[in-house]
C-alpha cells in the first residue's frame, strides 16, 4: 500500500462528551494519519435516535477541535446514510445471506434464560411459503446474516493472530424490527464507503471485529487493517471509570491544561518508543508514531502523572506563550498592571504550576489583598498576640529599607531574626500569611520583591487589625 492510501476515521457516538478513551483512540487515528500523510475522517455514529443528542455532537467536535485534531471533510453522519444501509441489506438479501427472523423478545428471552444464549437458528431454514406468511400476518422481524461454517482470522496490528471458530459466533442481527441498522452493519457499510484501511479503535471492540469480518465477507469487500488499543486502567490497575475521577476532556480544558499536555499523556497509554523518553511535543509524536510500537498491556492513566507532564510542557514554554493562553482562558487577566509585573509573576509561579488555572488562582494574591487568611496555616503561625508584637517592630524595620530589592529585602530579614532571637520562620510564616493568606507559595522575599513595598506594608498592617483570630 502506498503511504497516502492510509485513510482512518474516528466514529464517536453522541451519547456523551468526549472521554479519555474516546480522545486517545481519536489521537493514535490522528497520528497514524499524519505520520503516513493520509486522511483522519470523523464519523458520527448517530442511529440510536434514543440516546444521541445534538449537545454531544457539539460538545465532542468542540473538544477534538480544541486538541487540535483537524479532520478531513466532509463528516459522515450515518443518521444521514439510511438508504445506503438499505442498499446493501438488498444486496445481502437477494444473495441470501440473511434472513428474516420472526422469533418475538419473548420467545428469545425464554431461550436466554433456559440457559442458551446463541440464536437457536430457528428461523434460519423458513420455506418462503412461511415467510410470505408471517409477512402477511404482519408479524414483525429482524435480518439476520447467516454466519457460514469454517473459521475467522485476521491479523490484528496490536493483538496479534487471531482465530475464531464460526460456531462461536450468532446469526447476528443486522437490522432491528423497527428497520433500524445495527452498528456492526452500519461500521462495516461505511468504513468501506469511506474506504478507510485502518480500523483504529478500542480493545473493547474486539469481539466485534470476526462478525464484521464476515460481513464484508458477505458483501464481497476489502477488508481493512485493524488495530484495537489496549484498556485504559485507573492507578488502582482497574478499568478506568468515573470512580477514578476522571471526567472528560470539557473537565481538563476548564482546569487550564493544554492540550499539548492532555495528548502527551494519551500518547503514553498503550505506546512509548521502547525507550524512557516521555515527553514529546506534537511534531515529535506525528514523527514517531507507529502502530507497531502500541503494546497490549493495560495502560495507566494517572493525574498526578498528568500533572507532571503539565510541569514538563510549562518549564519549556516562553513567558508570552503562557501569558497568552491565560488570557485566552481569562481575558482580564493582569489587566491594569505593568507588563513587567505580570511577566514576573509567570516567572515565578511557572516552577510549580501545572495549569492554567494555577497560574490564575495564584496569581490572585499579586493582584489583591488576601480576603481572609487559612486556618490551618494561622493555627501554626499566628496563634496569639505574640506574633502581632513581632510584626510590629518588623514592620518598623521593613519601613527603613530605602532599597526594595530581594537581596536587600533578605539581608533585613536575616538581621532582624539574629537581632532578637527567632528563627526564620517565627518571621517568614506571619509575613507570608498576611501577604498570600495562607502559608503555601513562592519564596517569600521573592513576593515581598515583586508586590512592592507599599503593598506589603498595607497587607502587614491589615493583618495586625484583623489577627489573630
Ligand atoms: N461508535 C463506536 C464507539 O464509539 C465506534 C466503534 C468503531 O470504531 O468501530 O465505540
Amino acid at each position: 500500500m502506498s503511504e497516502s492510501s492510509v485513510k482512518v476515521r474516528f466514529a464517536p457516538s453522541p451519547t456523551g462528551e468526549l472521554h479519555l478513551g474516546g480522545a486517545r483512540t481519536a489521537l493514535f487515528n490522528w497520528l497514524f494519519a499524519k505520520h503516513n500523510k493520509g486522511k483522519f475522517f470523523l464519523r458520527i455514529e448517530d442511529t440510536d435516535t434514543l440516546r444521541s443528542k445534538e449537545k454531544y455532537t457539539k460538545q465532542i467536535l468542540d473538544s477534538l477541535s480544541w486538541l487540535g485534531f483537524e479532520w478531513d471533510d466532509p463528516i459522515i453522519y450515518q443518521s444521514e446514510r439510511n438508504s445506503q444501509y438499505k442498499l446493501y441489506l438488498k444486496k445481502l438479501l437477494d444473495s441470501n445471506q440473511v434472513y428474516r427472523c420472526f422469533c418475538s423478545r419473548n420467545d428469545l428471552d425464554e431461550s436466554r434464560n433456559a440457559g442458551d444464549y446463541k440464536y437457536s437458528g430457528k428461523c434460519r431454514n423458513l420455506s418462503e411459503q412461511d415467510v410470505k406468511e408471517k409477512l402477511n400476518q404482519g408479524i414483525s422481524f429482524t435480518y439476520r446474516i447467516f454466519i457460514p461454517d469454517g473459521k475467522t482470522d485476521y491479523n490484528d496490528l496490536v493483538y496479534g493472530a487471531i482465530t475464531v471458530d464460526n460456531n462461536e459466533i450468532d446469526d447476528f442481527i443486522i437490522v432491528r424490527s423497527d428497520g433500524s441498522p445495527t452498528y456492526n452493519f452500519t461500521a462495516v457499510v461505511d468504513d468501506h464507503d469511506m474506504s478507510i484501511s485502518h480500523v483504529i479503535r478500542g480493545e473493547d471492540h474486539l469481539a466485534n471485529t470476526p462478525k464484521q469480518i464476515i460481513l464484508y465477507k458477505s458483501l464481497g469487500y476489502d477488508i481493512p487493517t485493524f488495530a484495537h488499543l489496549p484498556l485504559i486502567l485507573g492507578p488502582d490497575r482497574k478499568r478506568l471509570s468515573k470512580r477514578h475521577g476522571a471526567p472528560g476532556i470539557q473537565y481538563y480544558r476548564d482546569q487550564g491544561y493544554f492540550p499539548i499536555v492532555l495528548i502527551n499523556h494519551l500518547a503514553l497509554l498503550g505506546w512509548n518508543l521502547g525507550n524512557e523518553e516521555e515527553i514529546f511535543s506534537i511534531n515529535n509524536l506525528i514523527e514517531n508514531f507507529d502502530l507497531s510500537d502500541i503494546h497490549k498491556k493495560g495502560a495507566v492513566w494517572d493525574k498526578k502523572k498528568l500533572q507532571w507532564i503539565s510541569g514538563q510542557h510549562l518549564k519549556n514554554m516562553s513567558t508570552d506563550e503562557i501569558m497568552n493562553s491565560i488570557r485566552s482562558v481569562d481575558e482580564e487577566w493582569g489587566k491594569g498592571h505593568e507588563i513587567s509585573f505580570l511577566i514576573a509573576i509567570i516567572e515565578m509561579l511557572k516552577v510549580r504550576a501545572k495549569s492554567l488555572n494555577d497560574f490564575i488562582v495564584q496569581s490572585e494574591s499579586f493582584f489583591k489583598d488576601p480576603k481572609k487568611y487559612n486556618k490551618v496555616g494561622l493555627s501554626k503561625c499566628w496563634k496569639d498576640d505574640s506574633t502581632n508584637m513581632i510584626v510590629e517592630s518588623l514592620l518598623a524595620r521593613i519601613n527603613t529599607i530605602d532599597d526594595w530589592r530581594k537581596e536587600e529585602i533578605d539581608k533585613a530579614l536575616k538581621l532582624f531574626a539574629d537581632q532578637n532571637q527567632l528563627a526564620m520562620g517565627k518571621i517568614t510564616m506571619p509575613i507570608r500569611m498576611a501577604v498570600l493568606g495562607s502559608l503555601s507559595g513562592p519564596s517569600v522575599i521573592e513576593i515581598l520583591a515583586l508586590i512592592g513595598k507599599k503593598t506589603t506594608i498595607h497587607r502587614l498592617n491589615k493583618a495586625l487589625e484583623k489577627l489573630p483570630i
